[in-house]
């Protein structure tokens, strides 16, 4: 790998800091995180920002934090932070399957959530789950903050709504009682990408599925979601045959290419398989089993 060309650095210390420094540096100045994506990009002369504007360590980015009826997590809460918060798990156990499978403990240990959002990898992991969650980004610029669901969030693979001299400043998730989760993922050894991932919520009441968020990295999902999946199960009960429908539906839903990493049909038979398998587990945790 080559050495990054010689660049601009400067390090904010706060978001409003961070704000007008990607600002008067220009509309090509990027914010960097962990730099775990970034600083590859530039390495092999795929992204060319004219400075760096370093937000890793902003102290109000950091942390999560229970508000109301939701679930605050900082944009620079660190992948390592996240695996071990008590309050992620005991509300969404997904949080933790997915971070146990991300990558090794040293780029957990530096690597961001908003930075694994704002770098749009088709395999990324925690964007899945927060299409799942049907959670929201809060983006902060000179105008003040706007929130985005992230189903509307990435606009394709490496593009998100974050505009220059925005920042993703905090992930919002609703606290739904008695909710289920869990995360499922294929990948070709221990810490690598997913070949296929599928994450979801479920709520059962009444022996009913009164609500479900189904999400999916890898595979090509529209916004990282299956809508059509979730239609297919809201309103039933959980049998094991509305379960694999709507498995079904989440497989015809995504449009998976061929890559090193597989075939076409093989990913599609991933998408069902572990959507499945996610879903009878987060509708036994919701019904306490
Ligand atoms: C070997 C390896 C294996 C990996 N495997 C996986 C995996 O299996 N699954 C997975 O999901 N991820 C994986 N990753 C990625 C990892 O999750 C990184 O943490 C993630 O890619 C980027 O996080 P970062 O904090 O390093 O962001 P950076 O690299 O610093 O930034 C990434 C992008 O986001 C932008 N950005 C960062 N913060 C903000 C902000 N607050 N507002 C606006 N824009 C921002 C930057 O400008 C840049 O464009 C892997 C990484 C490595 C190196």
């Amino acid at each position: 790998m080559q050495t990054p060309a010689a660049i601009d650095y400067a390090k904010a210390t706060s978001v409003a800091d961070a704000v007008a420094k990607l600002e008067s540096l220009g509309e090509e100045a990027r914010p960097v995180a962990g730099g775990y994506s970034l600083l590859p990009m530039m390495k092999l002369r795929l992204a060319f920002p004219s400075a760096l504007v370093d937000v890793h360590d902003i102290p109000e980015l950091q942390g999560v934090k229970v508000e109301g009826d939701e679930l605050v997590v900082g944009a620079m809460t660190r992948h390592r932070d996240i695996l071990d918060s008590a309050v992620l798990s005991e509300h969404y156990p997904i949080f933790r399957e997915a971070e146990k499978v991300i990558t090794d403990p040293i780029v957990r240990a530096r690597g961001t959530i908003g930075g694994s959002l704002c770098q749009a990898d088709p395999a990324s992991d925690l964007s899945a789950v927060g299409s799942a969650l049907k959670g929201t980004a809060v983006i902060e610029g000179r105008g003040g903050r706007r929130s985005v669901p992230l189903r509307e969030f990435h606009e394709g693979p490496y593009e998100t709504v974050v505009g220059p001299a925005e920042l993703l400043v905090e992930l919002r998730y609703p606290i739904r009682p008695g909710a289920g989760s869990a995360y499922e993922k294929v990948e070709r050894r221990a810490g690598d990408w997913g070949v296929c991932t599928s994450g979801v919520y479920v709520v059962v009441s009444g022996g009913v599925v009164t609500e479900c968020g189904i999400g999916l990295a890898a595979v090509n999902a529209p916004h990282y979601c299956s809508p059509g999946a979730e239609a297919a199960l809201t309103g039933k009960a959980p049998t094991e045959e509305n379960l694999l429908a709507a498995a079904a539906a989440a497989a015809e839903e995504c449009e998976p290419s061929a890559d090193q990493r597989g075939p076409v049909d093989y990913k599609r038979h991933l998408a069902q398989e572990l959507t499945l398998r996610a879903l009878r587990r987060a509708v036994a945790a919701s019904q306490g089993v």
